[in-house]
C-alpha cells in the first residue's frame, strides 16, 4: 500500500469515526421545535465550519460543490477572468450558498476587497425553528437546522425571523412554493460520515469542518499567534447566541457586509415568551394555515387524479 493511500484511508477513517461520534450512532434524530432549548447540554460538539476570510480566493468552487451535492440547478459561472471578479450572486431557494466580493476599510483605513461566503449560519438556538408554526424547520439532534417541504405551509415566518436574512422563498412556485436554505449537507453527506461538500471542495483551506469547540480553540490560536493577520473577533461565537458557522478575518466584519446589529443573546426564548402569551392566537394561526394547506394539497391531488383518469380514458 502506498504511503499516501494509507494516509488518505486513515484520514477517511478518522473523519468517519468523528462524524459517527457526533451522531451518537443514531443518525439525524429530529427534535420538536419547542424542545430546542431543552436539548444538548453543551454546543461544544456541534458540527461546525470555520471560514478564514483571509484564505478565500473567491473561486466559487464551494458554490458549485453545494449545488452538485444537493441536486440544485448548477449555473455557477466560473468563467470570469480571475477568481473574485464575479458578478454578485444572491441566496435563493435553489442556491444555498454564495461567495461575493465585499469592499471596505481595513484597520489601517485602506480600502480592500475580500471574498465572503454566505449560507445559513446554523444558529445554536435558531429563531427560524422557534417561529415555525408547523414544525417544518427543525433542529436535528446532531445540530444542523433541517427543513421539511412536506410540512411547510408557506407562511414565511422563518424568513421574517432569521437574523441573517437566510431562508429564501420560491416566489414562482405559487401556493406550493418551498423554502430553500443550507442544511449543512446533513442528509446528503454528514449522515454518511462525509464532510459538507463546500468544505471538502475548497482548494485553499478557507473552510475547515470540525467540532465547534475545536474550531473555536483553533481560531483563538490563529488570532493569538498571528495578531498582524487577524482582528480579535470570531464572528458567530456570540452572534445570535452562537452559530455553527464561524468566521475569522483581517478586516472588521461590519466593514465587509457582516451584520453588526445581531443580538448576542439567543432569540428563541423571546419568541417563545411572546408566543406563550398568545397561545390561542398561535394555535389558531397554525390551525388556519394547516387547514388552508391541507385543502390546497387535497385539491391538487384531486386535480392530478382527474388529469390522469382523463388521459387514460383518451388512450
Ligand atoms: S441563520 Fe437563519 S435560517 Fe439559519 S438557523 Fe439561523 S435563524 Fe435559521
Ligand atoms: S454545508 Fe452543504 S448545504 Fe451548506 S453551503 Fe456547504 S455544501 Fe451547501
Ligand atoms: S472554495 Fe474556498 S477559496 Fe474558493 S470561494 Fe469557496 S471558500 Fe473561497
Amino acid at each position: 500500500m502506498k504511503k499516501n493511500q494509507h494516509k488518505t484511508e486513515t484520514h477517511e477513517f478518522n473523519r468517519r469515526r468523528f462524524l459517527q461520534g457526533l451522531a451518537g450512532g443514531t443518525g439525524l434524530a429530529v427534535l420538536s421545535p419547542t424542545s430546542v432549548n431543552a436539548h444538548v447540554p453543551s454546543y461544544a460538539q456541534t458540527p461546525s465550519v470555520l471560514v478564514d476570510v483571509t484564505r478565500c480566493i473567491g473561486c466559487r468552487q464551494c458554490m458549485r460543490a453545494c449545488k452538485q451535492a444537493n441536486d440544485l440547478p448548477d449555473n455557477t459561472d466560473l468563467t470570469a477572468d480571475f477568481p473574485g471578479s464575479w458578478d454578485p450572486e444572491e441566496l435563493r431557494f435553489d442556491q444555498w450558498t454564495v461567495v461575493n466580493p465585499a469592499t471596505g476599510c481595513d484597520t489601517d483605513g485602506n480600502e480592500v476587497t475580500r471574498n465572503i461566503k454566505t449560507q445559513c449560519m446554523q444558529c445554536l438556538e435558531p429563531t427560524c425553528v422557534s417561529v415555525c408554526p408547523v414544525g417544518a424547520m427543525t433542529k436535528s439532534e446532531l445540530g444542523p437546522i433541517l427543513y421539511s417541504a412536506d410540512r411547510c405551509i408557506g407562511c414565511r415566518y422563518c424568513i421574517m425571523a432569521c437574523p441573517f436574512d437566510v431562508p429564501k422563498f420560491e416566489w414562482e412556485g405559487g401556493m406550493f412554493a418551498v423554502i430553500g436554505k443550507c442544511q449543512m449537507c446533513a442528509h446528503t453527506r454528514l449522515a454518511e460520515g462525509r464532510l459538507p461538500a463546500c468544505a471538502e471542495s475548497c482548494p485553499t483551506g478557507a473552510l475547515k469542518f470540525g467540532r465547534r469547540d475545536s474550531l473555536l480553540f483553533e481560531a483563538r490560536a490563529r488570532i493569538k499567534t498571528q495578531p498582524e493577520r487577524y482582528i480579535d473577533h470570531i464572528y458567530g461565537e456570540h452572534e445570535a447566541g452562537g452559530t455553527a458557522w464561524l468566521y475569522l478575518s483581517d478586516v472588521p466584519f461590519e466593514n465587509i457586509g457582516f451584520k453588526s446589529n445581531v443580538e448576542t443573546t439567543p432569540m428563541p426564548p423571546l419568541t417563545w415568551e411572546v408566543l406563550s402569551k398568545i397561545p390561542i392566537m398561535a394555535g389558531a394561526m397554525a390551525g388556519l394555515f394547516g387547514t388552508v394547506a391541507w385543502s390546497l394539497n387535497r385539491r391538487e391531488a384531486a386535480e392530478r387524479q382527474d388529469a390522469s383518469e382523463n388521459q387514460e380514458d383518451s388512450e
